[in-house]
């Protein structure tokens, strides 16, 4: 509850525990500016406030409020206020540097003397901003120069929901990460920050990373490999898609209504890495809940195959025509045969009430990124090129490549050519992944695959993004 004015001081009061404590009684009248005494009872959370000097004036100023903060809850705080005292202490001569600890260290009643920026009225904070976003990199403020003061940068992890609960500067937003307790915002770097990091990064290098990894490596002076970052240049052009500079994605809540099919899990990754065997396993693991396409072939059936279960057998004729009339999700030619995916196979496996798998290239993943299917992606990479070797000694490669099944062990090259095509399809469609399984060790990717999945049916809401949700909100309410 704000309190008293007197003459050009204005005495303002604020408690976060239940109890006030009094206002100081020795308040001095200023003839200069308004002054405005601030008493908060504090706790040992920040105030939530960053502090610089102003260069113009010389004075000591609050930078910036954090969102949900000890100083925005209070209301009483505001961007541009001048602080000439803490607890009686003058902060004139303080740089603040030295400031800082002061504020730190006091707890209880703290008492701020400010001379209020012009025309800014008490209020309590808005309303929270509904913004969420999924992060596309991750973020250290520790390891970041850039960031106005690296106590008020909030750190998170290439996956994590963020709320966006301030966009007013435009280089640095303020975030609440979604679960924490923590209901203070942190300083993250905007969009169009990241994004000029990230084109400062292409720039300077010549290749598209996720952004700010790269800029922290580039900072610290770690060599791209040699192979590595030629290869991914090379890769990524390949694959023909414009290059994304992943940054947020925003998102929305989502509680799959019952009436709905189960979202479409797709398993993505460079050749060699595991995703048969992963979707094999997940299969095996829980057949009544998973499922997997039946395909089209022109090739003949086998004895023991039958018409429906291992393929559909067609004729060329019909396969072309169904070439034609799109209705193919993926089709390509092995000796002198068709095989493709149908989109009908897949709304077949979700019509059964299953969890349909379907390992794809990425450039595919962009066709069934709808509304309908709400796909989960699921990006699965190779290990760090040691555990490559080990985890790979005894495996064997499956290649296909020159239209003869050949069944090799791994070499050196393939470890490469494994990591650099990860590499770019993360680049390129990183954007798209919503989960990321390291197949290093089978077992542990195959479990924590799993668990993930499992999530997926257990935790609500899971955040998918917005644009899938408009058509929902719009026409229909869901409960979670
Ligand atoms: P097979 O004739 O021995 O059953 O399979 C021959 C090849 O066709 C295998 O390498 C298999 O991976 C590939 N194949 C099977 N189904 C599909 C499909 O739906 N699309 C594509 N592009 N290839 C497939």
């Amino acid at each position: 509850q704000p309190s008293g004015r007197s003459n050009q001081i204005f005495v303002a009061q604020k408690g976060y525990d239940p109890e006030l404590p009094p206002l100081p009684d020795n308040i001095e009248e200023e003839d200069e500016d308004s002054v405005k005494i601030i008493s908060l009872f504090k706790s040992q959370e920040p105030l939530g406030a960053t502090i610089k000097r102003d260069e113009s004036t010389g004075a000591i100023v609050v930078a910036r409020i954090m969102r949900g903060g000890a100083a925005d809850r209070s209301g009483l705080i505001h961007e541009g206020d001048e602080l000439r005292e803490v607890n009686g202490v003058q902060m004139e001569d303080k740089t603040p540097e030295e400031i800082i600890p002061i504020m730190a260290q006091s707890q209880g009643e703290v008492t701020f003397k400010v001379i209020p920026v012009p025309g800014i009225k008490e209020e309590l904070s808005a309303n929270e901003t509904m913004l969420f976003v999924r992060s596309l990199f991750d973020y250290n403020p520790e390891e970041d120069p850039a960031i106005p003061c690296r106590q008020a940068g909030l750190g998170f992890k290439r996956g994590d929901i963020l709320q966006i609960v301030n966009q007013e500067d435009d280089t640095w937003w303020q975030a609440c990460r979604h679960g924490d307790s923590n209901s203070r915002a942190g300083l993250i770097p905007s969009r169009q920050l990241q994004e000029r990091w990230a084109s400062i990064d292409r720039c300077v290098t010549g290749i598209s990373f996720p952004a700010a990894g790269l800029r922290r490596s580039f900072r610290l002076g770690r060599r791209g490999g040699r192979s590595g970052n030629v290869e991914s240049k090379r890769k990524s052009q390949e694959m023909g898609g414009a290059t994304q500079t992943p940054t947020y994605l925003e998102v929305a809540p989502y509680c799959r209504d019952h009436k709905e099919g189960r979202r479409l899990v797709l398993l993505v990754g460079p050749s060699g890495v595991g995703l048969s065997e992963l979707k094999r396993r997940l299969l095996l693991s829980d057949p009544d809940h998973y499922g997997v396409t039946v395909p089209h072939t022109t090739r003949e059936k086998r004895k023991q195959e039958k018409d429906g279960v291992e393929y559909h057998f067609v004729s060329r004729q019909t396969f072309e025509m169904d070439i034609v009339n799109h209705k193919f999700l993926e089709y390509g030619e092995h000796r002198g045969n068709y095989y493709g995916t149908s989109l009908e196979s897949v709304h077949k496996v979700i019509g059964e009430d299953k969890v349909c798998l379907l390992d794809v290239q990425p450039n595919t993943v962009q066709r069934l990124h709808t509304t309908e299917f709400k796909p989960c992606v699921v990006f699965v990479k190779p290990p760090l090129i040691q555990e490559l070797r080990f985890s790979r000694r005894k495996a064997t490669l499956i290649s296909t490549q020159d239209m003869t099944k050949l069944t090799k062990t791994f070499s050196e090259e393939d470890f490469e050519d494994m990591i650099s095509s990860a590499e770019a399809m993360d680049s390129q469609y990183g954007h798209l992944f919503e989960m990321v399984v390291v197949n290093g060790d089978f077992a542990m990717a195959f479990n924590k695959l799993r668990a993930e999945l499992e999530k997926l049916e257990t935790e609500a809401p899971q955040w998918i993004p917005v644009e899938w949700t408009s058509h929902t909100k719009q026409n229909t309410e869901s409960v979670c």
